[in-house]
């Protein structure tokens, strides 16, 4: 179970998070929707500690952090809980598929290398890259490259895994391979919080999804409440113009 309870974080004077809770449960799959710059990929980021969120703390099992007062070991704890898939996949183009997954192993969590390389393989093989191990990020396509960054977060072996927009920088083809795999991994039960634009994809794996904007949650609930019931106004202006043919009713 992981819960986020009244992050606040601002930028400046732009306050971007303005009192965010968010819970999830251990096998859960959650969706976050919103538009662009309403605080999604902060709020991500806060949650991982690669931004000091201003105030608000975390729970991940037994594990509570204040953000603002979190420590160094206590920072540390958090991230070997969680792992990011991002939007740009952030590979390192001078080393193969495989090391690429084996290097957070090793060096973050001092995984013997011999074990590493064999969790790394197997997570590759997961996501259908058995034949890619040793290619170079410039060698194969940006579905694949973003396979590896699912094989690189699930390889660290992590109680929550974020994702944020992991389809929006690919080519329309190559979208579909990567959701595949991620609606593998969501069957496997592990916990996961999505952001994406992909809605029939939101609809099909969510367990609930966060309808996000201005920094707030302006509403929750099940796949079928928010896109076929929504509540809010602004729920229901977002998914006309994410999708302009909406019926609620998909
Ligand atoms: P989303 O992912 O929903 O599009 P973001 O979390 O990326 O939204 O951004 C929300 C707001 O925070 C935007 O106004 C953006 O300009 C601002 N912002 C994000 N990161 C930074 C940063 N590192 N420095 C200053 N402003 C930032
Ligand atoms: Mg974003």
């Amino acid at each position: 179970m992981i819960e986020v309870k009244g992050i606040h974080k601002a930028f400046g004077k732009n306050e971007v998070l303005k009192g965010v809770d968010v819970q999830v449960k251990k096998g859960e799959v959650v969706v976050i929707l919103g538009p662009s710059g309403s605080g999604k990929t902060t709020l991500l980021r806060c949650i991982n500690f690669l931004e000091k969120a201003d105030s608000g703390e975390i729970t991940i099992g037994e594990t509570k952090v204040k953000f603002k007062h979190a420590t160094k070991k206590e920072i540390l704890c958090i991230r070997r809980k969680t792992a990011m898939v991002f939007q740009t996949y952030n590979l390192f183009n001078n080393k193969t598929v495989l090391e690429n997954v084996k290097e957070g192993l090793i060096t973050a969590r001092k995984v013997p290398k011999k074990e590493a390389e064999e969790i790394s393989r197997k997570m590759l093989d997961k996501v259908g890259l058995t034949d890619k191990y040793d290619a170079y990020p410039s060698q194969i396509s940006g579905g694949q490259q973003q396979r590896v960054g699912i094989a690189r977060a699930l390889a660290l072996n992590p109680e929550v895994i974020l994702f944020d927009e992991p389809t929006s920088a690919l080519d329309p083809e190559l979208v579909g391979e990567v959701l595949t795999v991620m609606k593998k991994v969501a069957k496997e039960g592990i916990t996961m919080v999505v952001v994406t634009h992909e809605m029939s994809f939101a609809y099909d794996i969510a367990s609930r999804v966060i309808f996000m904007e201005g920094g707030v949650v302006v509403e929750e609930g099940t796949p079928k409440e928010i896109f076929q019931t929504p509540k809010e106004e602004r729920t229901k202006q977002f998914l006309k113009r994410i999708v302009p043919d909406w019926n609620y009713t998909i």
